[in-house]
């Protein structure tokens, strides 16, 4: 009989393969006390223990392929960071010191003081910060404890195998793509996570979230994995088998096919031209855009420059992060999103007292911006004076009212006019747009597009602030919900206020990079479209096999339907047209 597991898929291709199930509790650490003599002795112990998680950490980062998103790599630098950081180094000396205690006891006592300060913090994001410093020690105790800090030992081989686990951390990601697994599946974890992220990044097929898995499932067993459905199937016959292989090989020739396109405009099948550009988050992923084709960066979310560091980077710092993207564009435009610190990226210069109960209905974006204009003057200066060198445009995420729309068109003008004085050069028509990421703003767009040069829809947002949902809260996750009507709604009603006022449209959010909503979006009238650059070939890909003129009067059915499941089955029918 097959036994079929459901989670979430987070990235869609297929496995089939043996389970190999990793289990990994905490280290035991053992208490004992250290002779005085031989205390100087312990603090090297636990120094070189130190050195060697930083070794190991250097290794994974260097494996970590170019084209994975520079954020991934960053995450790894801040786990070095913590290795620098005095809390992990100082702070477990003097504990060998004072108590005489061994190094893996006072590692562990330093960890359980870090866990309870960040307990104390009722915030998601920092809670994730806490499991952060938990891999962090755990690898330093493994070192310590002589155990082995992959999560495989080696011994044996996991080419092909399915690997089950409680949860995974990105570096183990890294490790075990090293090691020829074939796909994972973990218990825990959301698809926003950055293992989940990574997953996608590395083609690695996976499952997140599938409850008890290890406790359904037995090493060695012939498992198949469908990232697409988020499904693990166990004992299955011979006809599910075949038709899984057969699902591979044409995946296989799919993605052969994708780099053909790299070269290939995205042209509908009646002929209409759609601009696909890429989102970045660093200068560092512009390999990536370049190997995607993309037109253009539709989004660079600039935050990212602001975040895991100590400080503020300066004017002169970001024009320099700005004019790098400028330059190795070449001529094709960006979209530079001012900050969108707060919320689930905050920046530690910027925190400033307790924080919010609701981070993401707080002092967030613009919001947080026109507060803290020392923060944002220096921004507006250098997108100002980089946008002498190409083509930029200048977009303001999340605006609520036209109040704060006023105050930023009112700080650019000023801007200018200080540039101007000073003789510095800038794009006198710099065009300036907005995000269409709050439900008001998307009820309001008629009122923003007659005062703006562009919009952006930002769907990862829209969707949280519409069916008020945390998109960081794994318990709310299965609400998150593209195909709800409010959604569909806010969207097509953005599309037409920039329409009626002629100016351009974008949508930056996930959804767009999602081929599964490729049409429907072609069909409610979107023609630009900005993703994360992995998907853009599948996108083109999609846009080039469609009829646009075939797809007006579903996608207007779909925006009427009352449920999501209708509308769901009417996109299947679309997409299998
Ligand atoms: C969005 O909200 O859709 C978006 C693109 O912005 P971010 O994900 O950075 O909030
Ligand atoms: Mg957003």
């Amino acid at each position: 009989m097959t036994l079929s597991l459901s989670g979430i898929g987070v990235s869609r291709d297929v496995a089939i393969g043996k389970v190999h199930i990793l289990e990994r509790g905490q280290p035991e650490v053992p208490e004992y006390s250290i002779p005085r003599r031989h205390i100087e002795e312990e603090v090297r112990r636990l120094h070189r223990a130190l050195d060697t998680a930083r070794h190991q950490l250097k290794d994974i980062r260097r494996r970590i392929p170019e084209s994975t998103r520079a954020d991934i790599a960053a995450f790894i630098d801040t786990y070095l960071l913590m290795l620098e950081d005095s809390t992990l180094t100082t702070a477990p000396e003097e504990l060998i010191r004072d108590q005489q205690c061994n190094a893996e006891w006072a590692m562990k006592q330093q960890r359980d003081v870090l866990a309870r300060v960040f307990d104390e913090m009722d915030d998601a994001y920092l809670r994730t910060r806490k499991d952060d410093v938990a891999h962090v020690v755990n690898r330093v105790l493994r070192i310590l404890l002589k155990q082995d800090t992959q999560p495989h030992d080696g011994s044996l081989s996991l080419k092909g195998c399915i690997i089950i686990a409680d949860d995974l951390t990105p570096a183990d990601t890294v490790l075990l793509q090293h090691q020829g697994i074939a796909a994972f599946v973990t218990e825990f974890g959301g698809p926003l996570s950055h293992t989940a992220i990574m997953a996608r990044s590395l083609r690695i097929p996976a499952v997140v979230g599938v409850h008890r898995a290890r406790a359904y499932l037995q090493n060695d067993e012939q498992v198949i994995v469908d990232g697409r459905h988020g499904v693990l199937l166990a004992g299955a016959d011979e006809t599910t088998l075949k038709h899984y292989r057969k699902q591979q090989r044409a995946e296989k020739r799919y993605y052969a096919g994708l780099q053909k396109l790299k070269r290939a405009p995205a042209v509908s099948l009646d002929g209409h031209t759609i601009r696909l550009h890429a989102n970045i988050e660093l200068p560092d992923d512009m390999k990536a855009v370049k190997d995607s084709g993309a037109s253009g960066v539709g989004l660079y979310r600039t935050e990212f420059l602001f975040m895991n560091r100590s400080g503020v980077p300066d004017e002169e710092e970001q024009l320099e992060s700005y004019v790098s993207v400028v330059k190795q564009l070449k001529g094709r435009p960006v979209t530079i999103r001012t900050l969108d610190l707060g919320a689930d990226k905050p920046s530690d210069s910027t925190r400033n007292g307790p924080l919010p109960t609701n981070p993401a209905l707080g002092l967030r974006a613009i919001r947080l911006c026109l507060k803290d204009l020392a923060l944002f003057r220096p921004q507006l200066r250098a997108i100002l004076r980089a946008s002498a060198q190409g083509p930029i445009r200048l977009m303001v995420p999340m605006l609520s009212n036209t109040q704060e729309l006023a105050q930023v068109l009112n700080l650019v003008r000023e801007t200018k006019e200080e540039l101007r004085r000073e003789g510095i050069a800038f794009d006198e028509r710099i065009p300036i747009g907005a995000m269409i990421e709050v439900p008001a703003a998307a009820i309001c767009a008629h009122v923003f597009a007659k005062q703006l040069d562009f919009l952006s829809i930002g769907t990862n947002d829209l969707i949280q602030y519409t069916l008020a949902i945390d998109r960081i809260d794994d318990e709310v996750n299965y609400l998150y919900d593209p195909l709800h009507p409010a959604v569909l709604r806010l969207i097509y009603l953005t599309l037409r206020a920039a329409r009626v006022a002629g100016i351009p449209i974008s949508m930056c959010g996930e959804m767009a990079g999602d081929v599964r909503y490729t049409r429907l979006l072609l069909g409610l009238g979107l023609r630009e479209f900005s993703m994360q650059p992995s998907t853009l070939l599948e996108v083109k890909s999609v846009i080039n096999h469609t009829r646009l003129n075939t797809l007006n009067r579903p996608s207007r059915d779909i925006l009427h339907c009352v449920h999501s499941d209708n509308a769901r089955a009417l996109l299947h029918r679309i997409n299998e047209a």
